[in-house]
Parts: structure tokens; sequence; C-alpha cells
């Protein structure tokens, strides 16, 4: 059984349906490129929600139907897609619900109820909170819009590939964080078929990565979850994952894995020579270059993905300190 994918007429007319919702970024040089070979930068910590995953639950809220949107829409991501939901939801009068364990603290509780999303605190892990959601799914007749196996995120995502070759149709290489894939999936979807010989270069850390696994293995796989200065980066594909898996399989080019150091750099570069303020995430393309596990050959252009950055742990790695993530210590320069 074939699952059907985006096409570009899906990932245009996401373009047109996101509007009023994200924004189109700029495109800017960062100073890590050459003269031959540029670097850009796809500034998409200029979302209103602080990541791109905005232009996926844009599209998604924007593609219900009348009755749909009266039921309103339900995730269980307190990071970036759950932030970007609430602000989708709320930009087009749905109600949006975000289901979280009882683990999590109160500052992000508050936060996803000030962008106007209902918040549903439920048991001890975010399998309990997924359980919950399931429920309004199954009871209350709630849309569930996943953070990236979805045909309608990966359309979303995509419109980042439309504007960069629109704006810069010389590019010949994409640096893509990965992790679910649906940012990597829609990018490729779009840019291959307008260039089909563009590289495309999945980006992600060293330690649970769970789509390079899976790559590796040919399957869907499940990976254990570590901290890691890419926070943004963490979680599975899902086991039984229908879309994301198969496209990065067929169109990304190659996958590249930085370690937590190579990050802590990529972020101090990002920020003292590019100045930006930026999460790790954002930071693998920088990460992978200065570690000389990307070349760059040729005009390329690197997803600045997300600003959501815990600041006292940004402030400690942009100012040369060591910074603890579980029993790992990533020390300063
Ligand atoms: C979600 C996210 C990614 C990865 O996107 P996927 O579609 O899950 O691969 C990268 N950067 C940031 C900031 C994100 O929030």
């Amino acid at each position: 059984m074939t699952v059907p994918r985006p096409e570009l007429a899906d990932i245009l007319a996401a373009h047109q349906a996101i509007r009023g919702a994200a924004i189109e970024t700029p495109a800017t040089r960062s100073v890590l490129g050459t003269a031959t070979a540029p670097l850009w930068l796809k500034l998409e910590i200029l979302q209103p929600s602080g990541a791109f995953k905005l232009r996926g639950a844009a599209n998604s809220v924007a593609m219900l139907s009348p009755e749909a949107r009266k039921r309103g829409v339900v995730c269980c991501s307190t990071g970036n897609h759950g932030t970007a939901l609430a602000f989708a939801a709320r930009a087009s009068g749905v109600p949006a619900t975000v289901c979280v364990s009882e683990l999590v603290p109160q500052v992000k509780v508050r936060a996803i109820k000030a962008q106007g999303a209902h918040v549903v605190q439920k048991g001890q892990s975010q399998d309990d909170a997924r359980i919950e959601a399931d429920r309004l799914v199954a009871e209350d007749g709630m849309i569930d819009i996943p953070p990236f196996d979805h045909f309608d995120v990966i359309a979303g995502q995509g419109t980042i590939g439309l504007e960069l070759l629109r704006d810069l149709p010389e590019l010949d290489c994409l640096l893509v964080p990965l992790s679910g894939g649906g940012l990597a999936a829609g990018i490729a979807l779009a840019a291959k078929t307008i260039k089909p010989g563009i590289r495309i270069v999945g980006i992600s850390m060293d330690r649970g990565a769970a789509m390079a696994e899976s790559l590796k293995a040919g399957h869907p796989v499940e990976v254990i979850e570590v901290p890691s200065l890419a926070d943004s980066l963490g979680g599975g594909i899902g086991l039984s994952n229908r879309l994301t898996f198969d496209i990065c399989c067929d169109l990304l080019d190659d996958v590249v894995l930085v370690s937590e150091d190579e990050i802590h750099r990529g972020m101090q570069a990002l920020f003292r020579h590019d100045r930006l303020v930026a999460e790790g995430a954002s930071a693998v393309g920088h990460a992978a270059i200065l570690a000389g596990k990307v070349r760059l050959t040729g005009p390329t252009a690197t997803i600045v993905s997300g600003r959501n950055t815990d600041m006292d742990q940004f402030t400690r790695v942009v100012t040369g300190k060591s910074v603890t993530l579980g029993n790992l210590v990533v020390k300063g320069k």
C-alpha cells in the first residue's frame, strides 16, 4: 500500500493557506560561507511562534473542514509543535487542546495557555498524555495534529523549500536539521521537484537520533532518548511511521551526525559570528561545517529552524561555559 505524498501543487497550496499565520522568512548570508560557496541562513527563528513548525501547524488547521474546525485540534507536544499548533489555531479561531503529563513544569503549561490553548494535564509520562489525547479524539471527535508524520504538516514545512528556490535558484545543497523528518521530507519534496539535482543533507545529534538509526536499519526503530543541546531533535519517529521515513529514505542524499561538542561550537558560531540567538537544533548545520563533516562546494542554505532555547543554557554556551547534559559534560571553550 502506498501512502499519498504531498506534491508540488500541495506545497504551493500550503504556501497560500498559511499566509497570515506564518511569515515568509528571509535568507541572509553567513560569515561561514566563501565567495564561490556562500552559506545562506533561512531564518525560521523569525516565525511568530519562534520556529518553523508554525508552517505545518497552520497548514493543517487551514485544511480542516468547517465541521472539524468546530471540534478543535489536539496534540501532546510541549515543544515547538505544541506552541505552533496553539498559535495557528488561535489565528484561525479554532479551539486547541494540548495534553501534557503532570510532570511538565508549570512555566511550560502557562506558556502554552498564554497562546490561547486549553491544557489538559494527566498522568506521569508522555505516554499518559498521549492516551488522553487519543481519548479526546475517540470520545470528543477532536482532530489530532501530529508534529511530523502528517500530509498537511509535511506540505506546510515544504513551503521553506519553495521560498528558498524562488529566492535563491542557484542553491545546490540544503542542510536540514533532522528529527521526525517532517521538515526534511517537506523541503526535499519541494526542492527536488523544482531542482532534481539539488543535494539534501539531514543533520542530527549523534546520540538518540531516531531517523538516522531507522534509515540505517531500513525500517523505523526506537532509540533511547538522551538530553542534547539540540533538544528539539529528540524523540522517536513512530514504529508505524507512514510518510516521513519513506520520504527521507528516498530523497535524502546524506545524513550527518554531530556530537554535543560540535553543536556547542556551532551555537557559538551562529551567535558570535552570525549574531543570531537560536536553539541548538538550529546550529547543527554550522556544527557539521565546522567539524568538516559537510564540505561547502557551492551555494548552500542551512535552516536556522527555531529560537526557543533555554536562555540560561544558551548563555552558558555562548560565553564558553560548560554545560551538563545528564551524565555528559560538554566542556566550554
Ligand atoms: C521540530 C524541530 C526540528 C526537526 O523537525 P522534524 O520535522 O521533526 O525533523 C528542527 N528544529 C527545530 C527548532 C524544531 O522544533
